[in-house]
């Protein structure tokens, strides 16, 4: 049976702080058994609980697609709400997760609390799941943060990029843990592997990959 009527994506651009910076989050969900899996919690635990509510959606899992504040500052007030929850972080951010270095608190200035993560998938490889009934794949890429990951959902076609690939650009590298080098090879993996796939970064507009690699390309090159 084909998945692609039973899966359900709902975006939400969420304010981060009040410095204007915006963050996506997604919530993917199975239409059938209403279980649902949130992609990057990035701000308002209860905010986000009040979305999930009112599609009478339950929490299952929460996937991080790296450990900067903006994309985790719910988590800490989320997994109190919703203990059960479990949390699909690669292993390197997973180790970083609290460490102001890395998370770039100050950076983004997020009011961030310390996580305790007691239900943790941790993955260090790229590897395929099924979560909630949904088939994910989910790919390391190194180069935004060392443990930064992107989530593959074939049936809808759709890939979460998190901050690897915007629609103008790639994440940057100049923060702790990231890597040019580890970008470079991040990029030309997901441009060999997709061309014809609808992207939903972790700011931004949603893009098809095809439309912005070239430029992407370029850009690359030119500040290389
Ligand atoms: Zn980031
Ligand atoms: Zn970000």
């Amino acid at each position: 049976m084909d998945n692609y009527n039973e899966i359900g994506v709902i975006t939400e651009k969420l304010n981060i702080a009040s410095t204007g910076h915006i963050t996506n989050v997604y919530i993917l969900y199975r239409k059938d058994s209403k279980e649902a899996i949130l992609i990057d919690p990035a701000y308002d635990a209860n905010e986000l609980m009040r979305i999930l509510d009112s599609n009478n959606l339950t929490l299952k899992y929460i996937i991080i697609t790296h450990c900067h504040a903006d994309h985790i500052a719910a988590l800490a007030d989320l997994l109190e709400i919703v203990p059960e929850c479990e949390v699909v972080i690669h292993k390197e951010d997973f180790t970083n997760i609290n460490e102001e270095q890395v998370n770039c608190k100050d950076i983004v200035k997020v009011d961030l609390k310390k996580v305790s993560i007691n239900n943790v998938i941790l993955i260090d490889k790229n590897v395929s799941m099924n979560l909630c009934g949904i088939n994910l794949d989910l790919i390391c890429t190194p180069g935004h943060t060392k443990g930064s990951i992107v989530v593959y959902e074939k049936d809808l076609n759709v890939l979460f990029t998190g901050d690897t690939i915007f629609s103008d650009t790639y994440g940057r590298t100049d923060l702790k843990t990231g890597s040019h080098q580890d970008m470079k090879n991040t990029l030309d993996y997901l441009f060999e592997k997709f061309d014809d796939v609808k992207c939903l970064p972790g700011h931004g507009e949603q893009f098809n990959l095809k439309d912005v690699k070239r430029k992407i390309r370029l850009l690359f090159a030119y500040k290389g």
